[in-house]
């Protein structure tokens, strides 16, 4: 029988709005047979969507969205079965919130010289935990009613050619790579040719150096990619040798996707796991466990 993944979801735990359960009840109804839980730089989620995949007979991956920088771009890494105990990945995720927390702080001073002044204890309630994200900045705009919706609110302000647009300083994408990989896990370029934030797509010679640093896969199938680019993906992960994913990257209502949108197979779940059982560092063993 055909079995699909959902290698790409967020939850509250980062900038989505639904909780690890939710999302586990989510992906059930669209029939899959399993779930990731991939929040930006936070493992915080992990063992309630463990016990909620349990509890509804669904396998759980655990992972990451990993912030990277190159050149004034973002490169968004996914790393499967990393050790959520890793020591030198933990301390990235520190400093990564911290510098988040900073940049939300700067953000909103500038939308106040923009005369749309955000209150910034209000845009840390909506964090709660997680570390802070445009779409929290975003959504206190909505609620502000200075903008009709989270788009509006990039498209006019948030986006990274947009007048509020603060940069966060992350590592290199190469050096995000060798993190991942000593933290026992399965690296995967997330959505490639999306260009999100607004210094273009990831280019191929970059792909190149991902792949010579021990990347495993690339995101090919993502609602952000039209039929063109993800054919251009395909055939780029393809010369590389590189396992191709699809995935929803479900933000809540933050984002109209669904989750199962785009999925992965399971002979190329299968794949990964051997990848990351076979890291150093790994805690993973044997094949997956099917409950
Ligand atoms: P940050 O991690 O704070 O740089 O914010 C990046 C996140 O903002 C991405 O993962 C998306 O969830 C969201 N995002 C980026 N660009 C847009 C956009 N144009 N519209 C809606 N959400 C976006
Ligand atoms: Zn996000
Ligand atoms: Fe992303
Ligand atoms: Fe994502």
């Amino acid at each position: 029988m055909f079995q699909a993944f959902d290698l790409h979801t967020h939850t509250v735990h980062s900038d989505g709005t639904t909780e690890p359960e939710d999302n586990v009840l989510l992906a059930k109804q669209a029939g899959l047979a399993g779930i990731a839980l991939t929040d930006h730089d936070t493992v915080t989620g992990w063992t309630q969507m463990r016990e909620a995949s349990e509890r509804h007979g669904l396998l759980f991956v655990p992972g990451i969205e990993l912030s990277t920088e190159r050149d004034g771009r973002s490169v968004h890494l996914l790393g499967y079965w990393v050790d959520p105990d890793d020591g030198a990945l933990l301390a990235e995720c520190d400093r990564l919130r911290n510098e988040r927390s900073r940049r939300a702080e700067q953000i909103c001073e500038r939308l106040a010289e923009l005369g749309v002044p955000v209150d910034m204890q209000r845009v840390r309630q909506l964090a709660g935990d997680a570390p802070i994200g445009r779409p929290h900045i975003a959504s206190a705009m909505v609620e502000a009613g200075y903008v009709g919706d989270i788009t509006a609110a990039f498209d006019g302000y948030l986006a990274d050619d947009g007048p509020a647009y603060v940069p966060k300083y992350a590592v290199d994408p190469v050096n995000g790579v060798h993190l991942l990989q000593a933290a026992g896990g399965a690296t995967v370029l997330a959505h490639p040719g999306v260009s999100e934030d607004g210094g273009g797509p990831v280019t191929p010679a970059l792909l190149d150096e991902l792949a010579a640093a021990g990347l495993s896969g690339v995101e090919v199938d993502h609602p952000g990619h039209n039929p063109e680019v993800a054919t251009r993906w395909r055939s780029l992960a393809i010369r590389h040798g590189l396992l191709i994913t699809g995935a929803s990257d479900f933000h809540g209502e933050r984002k109209e996707l669904r989750i199962g949108e785009c999925t992965t197979s399971t002979d190329t779940l299968e794949q990964l796991q051997a990848v990351a059982s076979k890291e150093p560092n790994s805690t993973v063993s044997g094949s997956p466990t099917w409950s």
